[in-house]
C-alpha cells in the first residue's frame, strides 16, 4: 500500500512543532514506532512524532494544531496493545514512548497528593531529566518491548509445562513429519526462588501432548468435517453434573518434586499411576489439604473479619512468611502505614514498568514482629500487562474486585485537548471531562501524565490449576469454578480459561486465582476450587508469591506473541447458566489453534463507583469474558474471527449486560456494541464529545460517530488489514456489523 509522505514543507513544519524526533514514513526508524502488538493492521501514517515530555506542553499543542490546520488526523500510541489498531490509524502517529517519568509518594498528612500542577515533568526546565537514552531509539524501544513480553518469571513450573515449539516451528515440523511422535525430552529446571515462597524442583515431560490440534490452514476440510462430527457426537456427552470421574489419560505427566514443607506425594494416597510416573500423585487433584465442599467455604467466610485484617481497612497487616518481597530472616508481621499511595507516571510508561518501579520503591511499614524493608504498593492495572491507556478505558485486573478498575483509581490526569488547550482534570477541575475521561478518555484528548492510587500488596496467594481440555468434562469444571467463586470476597481474583493448542499439544483448561493476601486466607478458596475430581490436575502451582510475578501469569498462559494476527472480542455478562457453559465448551472444541476463551469473575469494588461514564449496569456484571484469538500472519482462516463472533454475539447474547469494558473494544466493532458499553450514559457522553471535540479530530479511537453524530463503518476509523492477508478476511466482518 503506497502512502504519500508529507511534503518537505509540511515535514519541516512538523519538525519545528516538536522537540522530539519526527520520522517520516520512508525513514528506517518509522516502522519501529508504527508497529503494534497486532500484526493484522497496517498503518497508513505519513509520519511518527515522539514528543519528549508533557510539561513542555506547547509541544503537543503544536502537533495537535498542525494536524487540525492541515486536515491531517492524529492517532495516539502508548503501549500499542489495542488490537483495533487505532493507535497507528492516523496520518500522524503521536508516539508517547518518551514520556517515561514515574514516581511514588505516600499521601500528604491530610490524605491528599501533590497535584500535577505542582510537579514539573521530567525533561522540562526545573526538573532533572530522566535518562532519555532508555528510549532514545526505535531499536531500543523494540528491545524493551521484547523484554517486557517475557512472562516466564510468573512461574517456571508453568513455563515448563507449556513449553514447546512455537506455532511457526510447529508448522515447519508438521510439514516435514506430520505423523511423528510427540516430543519426549525431559528438562530439569531450577525454579526461580524469587517467584514463589516454596521453590519447586520440577522435571517436565513435554510429551504431555495428547489430542493434538492442527494449524487451521492445514487439512482444513477434513478437520471441519471431523469437528462437526465430534460436535454432534459430543452433544450427548456433555455432563450436567459438577464432578465426573473420567478415564485416566494414557499419557505420561510432568514430574514435580515438591519441597519438604509442602504437603505432597509422600503424604498423598498412592494413585494407580504413581508406580508408572513420579507425577502420579497429581492424580489426586489437589496437592494440598483435603478440601471442604464449596458451600462450607462460602459459609465460613466472614467478610467483616477480612476487612480488618487484610486489604480493605485503613491499615494492612501481613505476615511476611518468607515471601520474596520481604526480608526473610524469620517470619515478620507488618502493618501498612498508608492505606494507599499515589503514583505519577508519564503516558509512555507501560504497566509492567510501573509495577516494577513500585515493587522496587517500597513504602515504609510498621513492623509488629521481625523486620523488613517496607511494603510494595501497586496501581490496579489490567490482568495482562498492557500500556497506559487502560487508565482511560477501564483496566480490569487482579486488584479490581478489591479496589476498582484502573479508571476508578485515577485521581488526576494531564490532557491536551483537541483545541490545543492543556488541562489538568480531577474531581474538582473540569468535572464533565473528569466523568467522561474515565472510560472514554481516548476520544477526548491526549493524556500525557497520570496520577493514580496504588495499594499495599505485600504478597498474594496465587497461581494456576491446569487440566487437559476434555469436551466431556470441561463443562463440569467450569460450573464447579462458577459455584466456588460465587459470593467470594473481594480479595479473590479468579478466572477459568480454555486455550487451544498449540499444535501437537493438548488444549487446556486453566483456573487462575489470585488471592490478595497470604496463604492462610486464600487456602480455603484453593481447596474449594481444587476439589473438582473430573480430570486429573496436571499442575497446581498456587502459592504465595510477589504481586510483580503474578502480573505475568495471565500473559504466560495466554502465550500471546506480538506480530501475529490478533482478534479480541469481549462482553460483560450477568450470569453463567449451565446451557451456556455446555454450548461454550462444544463451540470451543471447534476453534483453531491459538484461541483462548476466558471467564473472569467481575463485580466487587468495580460496582462501587458511580461517577464515571461507565454505567452501573456494566459495573454490576458477574463475569467479564473474552475471546483472545491469535494466529500466524500467513494463515487465512475465517474461523479465527468467526468463532469469536459467534460465541460472543450468539451464544452469550442472552446474558449480555451491554458491551464490554471499553478497554476490550476491538477491531471492526459494530457501533451499537460500542454504545452499549456506555449504556444509559451514552447520550451525555456524546454531548461532552460535541463540546470538546466537535470536529472529531480524535477519530482514531473507538468513537463510532462522525462529526455530524452519524454512525460510521468501524473500518473508516481503523487502519486496514495488510493486503497480503487475503480478500476473504477483509470482507468477513461485514457479516456481523448489523447483528448486535
Ligand atoms: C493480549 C491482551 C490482553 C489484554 N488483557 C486485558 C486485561 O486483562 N484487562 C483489561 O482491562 N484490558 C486488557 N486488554 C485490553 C487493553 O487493556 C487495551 O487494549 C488497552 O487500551 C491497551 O493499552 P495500550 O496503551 O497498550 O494501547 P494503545 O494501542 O497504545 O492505545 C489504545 C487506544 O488508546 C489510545 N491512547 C493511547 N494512549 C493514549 C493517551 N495517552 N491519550 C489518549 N489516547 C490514548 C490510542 O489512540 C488507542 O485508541 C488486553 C489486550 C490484549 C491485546
Amino acid at each position: 500500500m503506497a502512502v504519500e509522505p508529507l511534503s518537505n514543507e509540511l515535514h519541516l513544519e512538523l519538525v519545528e512543532s516538536c522537540r522530539g524526533p519526527v520520522y517520516p514514513c520512508d525513514n528506517n526508524s518509522f516502522r519501529d514506532y508504527a508497529t503494534i502488538f497486532n500484526g493484522n493492521v497496517q498503518t497508513k501514517a505519513k509520519a511518527v512524532v515522539c514528543p519528549l515530555d508533557a510539561q513542555d506542553v506547547s509541544n503537543l499543542t503544536r502537533i495537535v494544531m498542525f494536524c487540525a490546520k492541515h486536515n491531517l488526523s492524529p492517532s495516539v500510541k502508548a503501549g500499542g496493545y489495542g488490537t483495533a489498531g487505532w493507535a497507528i490509524g492516523g496520518d500522524i502517529i503521536v508516539d508517547l514512548s518518551k514520556i517515561i517519568e514515574v514516581d511514588i509518594e505516600p499521601p500528604l498528612p491530610d490524605g491528599s497528593y501533590t497535584s500535577l500542577h505542582d510537579v514539573a515533568s521530567a525533561n522540562s526546565k526545573g526538573k532533572t531529566a530522566v535518562d532519555l537514552s532508555r528510549a532514545s531509539t526505535g531499536k531500543r524501544r523494540r528491545e524493551e518491548d521484547a523484554n517486557l513480553r517475557r512472562y516466564d518469571q510468573a512461574s517456571q513450573a508453568v513455563a515448563s509445562l507449556l513449553s514447546g515449539p512455537t506455532l511457526a516451528e510447529l508448522e515447519r515440523t508438521d510439514s516435514s513429519s506430520s505423523d511423528g511422535p510427540p516430543p519426549a525430552n525431559r528438562r530439569k529446571l531450577d525454579i526461580d526462588s524469587s517467584a514463589t515462597t516454596n521453590s519447586m524442583d520440577v522435571t517436565i515431560d513435554s510429551s504431555i501432548a495428547l489430542a493434538s490440534r492442527t494449524i487451521s490452514s492445514e487439512s482444513e476440510q477434513s478437520q471441519s468435517s471431523e469437528n462437526s462430527e465430534n460436535t454432534s457426537r459430543s452433544r450427548s456427552n456433555v455432563s450436567e453434573s459438577s464432578t465426573i470421574a473420567t478415564t485416566p489419560s494414557p499419557v505420561p505427566f510432568p514430574n514435580v518434586r515438591l519441597p519438604p514443607n509442602v504437603p505432597g506425594p509422600a503424604k498423598s494416597r498412592p494413585s494407580p499411576l504413581s508406580s508408572e510416573t513420579p507425577f502420579g500423585f497429581l492424580d489426586n487433584p489437589t496437592n494440598f489439604t483435603p478440601p471442604p465442599p464449596p458451600s462450607v467455604v462460602q459459609a465460613a467466610y466472614n467478610p467483616h473479619a477480612m476487612m480488618h485484617s487484610w486489604g480493605s481497612g485503613s491499615a494492612t497487616i501481613f505476615g511476611a512468611h518468607g515471601a520474596s518481597n520481604a526480608q526473610t530472616d524469620g517470619p515478620s508481621q507488618a502493618e501498612a502505614i498508608y492505606p494507599h499511595a499515589y503514583v505519577t507516571f508519564g503516558a509512555g510508561m507501560r504497566q509492567k514498568e510501573i509495577d516494577t518501579f513500585t515493587a522496587k520503591h517500597k513504602l515504609e511499614a510498621r513492623y509488629i514482629t521481625g523486620q523488613g524493608d517496607g511494603i510494595p504498593y501497586h496501581v490496579p492495572f489490567a490482568a495482562h500487562p498492557v500500556g497506559s491507556s487502560i487508565m482511560l478505558l477501564g483496566g480490569f485486573g487482579f486488584l479490581s474486585r478489591l479496589h476498582g478498575l484502573s479508571i476508578d483509581n485515577l485521581v488526576e490526569v494531564e490532557v491536551v485537548l483537541a483545541d490545543g488547550r492543556i488541562v489538568i482534570v480531577n474531581e474538582n477541575e473540569h468535572p464533565d471531562l473528569w466523568w467522561a475521561l474515565r472510560g472514554a478518555g481516548t476520544t477526548f484528548g491526549i493524556a500525557t501524565r497520570y496520577k493514580a492510587k496504588a495499594f499495599p500488596v505485600p504478597v498474594v496467594f496465587a497461581g494456576n490449576l491446569i487440566y487437559r481440555f476434555n469436551k466431556a468434562t470441561a463443562p463440569s469444571l467450569i460450573k464447579h469454578f462458577r459455584d466456588c467463586v460465587k459470593g467470594a470476597p473481594r480479595e479473590l481474583y479468579a478466572n477459568v480459561l480454555l486455550t487451544a493448542g498449540p499444535q501437537g499439544k493438548d488444549s487446556l483448561v486453566v483456573v487462575q486465582m489470585c488471592y490478595v493476601g497470604p496463604r492462610e486466607k486464600g487456602q480455603e478458596y484453593l481447596s474449594a476450587i481444587s476439589s473438582w475430581t473430573g480430570e486429573r490436575c496436571l499442575m497446581n502451582e498456587v502459592d504465595e508469591k510477589s504481586f510483580l510475578h503474578q502480573q505475568d501469569s495471565v500473559a504466560q498462559v495466554l502465550r500471546g506473541k506480538a506480530g501475529r494476527q490478533w482478534f479480541i472480542r469481549s462482553a460483560l455478562i450477568s450470569s453463567l447458566p449451565d446451557d451456556i457453559v455446555n454450548d461454550t465448551v462444544l463451540q470451543f472444541a471447534d476453534t483453531p489453534v491459538g484461541c483462548t476463551w476466558l471467564f473472569e469473575l467481575a463485580g466487587g469494588a468495580v460496582a462501587d463507583y458511580t461517577d464515571t461514564c461507565l454505567p452501573k449496569s456494566q459495573r454490576e456484571a458477574a463475569f467479564t469474558i473474552a475471546a483472545l484469538h491469535q494466529w500466524e500472519m500467513d494463515i487465512d482462516d475465517d474461523r479465527c474471527v468467526d468463532s469469536a463472533e459467534e460465541w460472543i454475539a450468539g451464544t452469550l447474547k442472552p446474558v449480555h449486560v451491554g458491551g464490554p469494558y471499553p478497554s476490550f473494544l476491538g477491531r471492526h466493532e459494530p457501533p451499537e456494541r460500542v454504545q452499549a458499553s456506555f449504556g444509559s450514559n451514552w447520550d451525555r457522553l456524546a454531548e461532552i464529545k460535541q463540546m470538546y471535540d466537535p470536529k472529531n479530530l480524535l477519530k482514531n479511537t473507538f468513537w463510532p460517530l462522525n462529526s455530524e453524530g452519524e454512525k460510521v463503518d468501524p473500518r473508516s476509523h481503523e487502519p486496514p488489514t495488510p493486503e497480503f492477508i487475503g480478500e476473504k478476511f477483509h470482507d468477513r466482518p461485514d457479516k456481523f456489523l448489523d447483528e448486535d
